[in-house]
């Protein structure tokens, strides 16, 4: 019987049916589309998108993004964990589409890591940072983390692993360098 404590993604791959879904040069074809959550004229957050219409009015939407698995000739998907769309470092604009899969969504697939890095609390850390509190971005177990995840030996294990084909030691290197500058203001 299926664990329902065992993560669906994690039970497809045991049961074979995420690797039956491999395709051209042997990868996982994942298909990226958005959709609106919600839009109100009335309230708004700091990572909403703002629209200036021409009657005047403004309203504040936020989006996610729903990631599928899919293959070429086959009518089913698997969809995995949607993302809010959230404004991206240095950018005034939610442009999470045209980064396109660049992007970590936490989701822990990658893991475990022989050295022990937890890899998606530093590769989050940067979108983590634009959404909370400075004294909740850093502090000792990001500190810890980020130490970790600088004994990455490069094995690709996560790579393999990830969903997302994330090029998961350059996200580390880049996220242990805004951790550190961040650290430093
Ligand atoms: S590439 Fe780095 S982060 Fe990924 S599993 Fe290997 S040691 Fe861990
Ligand atoms: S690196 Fe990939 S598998 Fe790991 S948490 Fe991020 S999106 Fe998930």
């Amino acid at each position: 019987m299926h664990d329902f404590g065992m993560s669906a993604f994690t039970y497809l791959q045991q049961q074979q049916v995420i690797e039956s879904f491999r395709s051209f040069a042997n990868t996982l074809l994942n298909s990226l589309d958005d959709t609106g959550y919600f839009c109100f004229e009335s309230i708004h957050c700091p990572s909403c998108a703002v629209a200036h219409h021409s009657d005047g009015r403004t309203s504040c939407s936020r989006s996610v993004v729903i990631p599928a698995i899919g293959k070429p000739g086959c009518s089913q998907v698997i969809p995995l964990e949607p993302e809010f769309i959230v404004h991206q470092d240095g950018h005034k604009k939610q442009d999470c589409e045209q980064m396109g899969a660049r992007f970590c969504r936490g989701c822990g697939y990658c893991l475990p890591c022989p050295e022990d890095i937890p890899i998606p609390t530093v590769t989050f850390l940067k979108v983590f940072s634009m959404q909370m509190p400075r004294d909740q971005v850093i502090t000792e177990e990001h500190d810890r983390a980020v130490e970790l995840a600088k004994g990455c030996s490069e094995c690709r294990q996560c790579v393999e692993r990830c969903p997302y084909d994330l090029e998961i030691p350059d996200m580390l290197k880049e996220n242990i360098r805004f951790y550190e500058s961040f650290s430093a203001r």
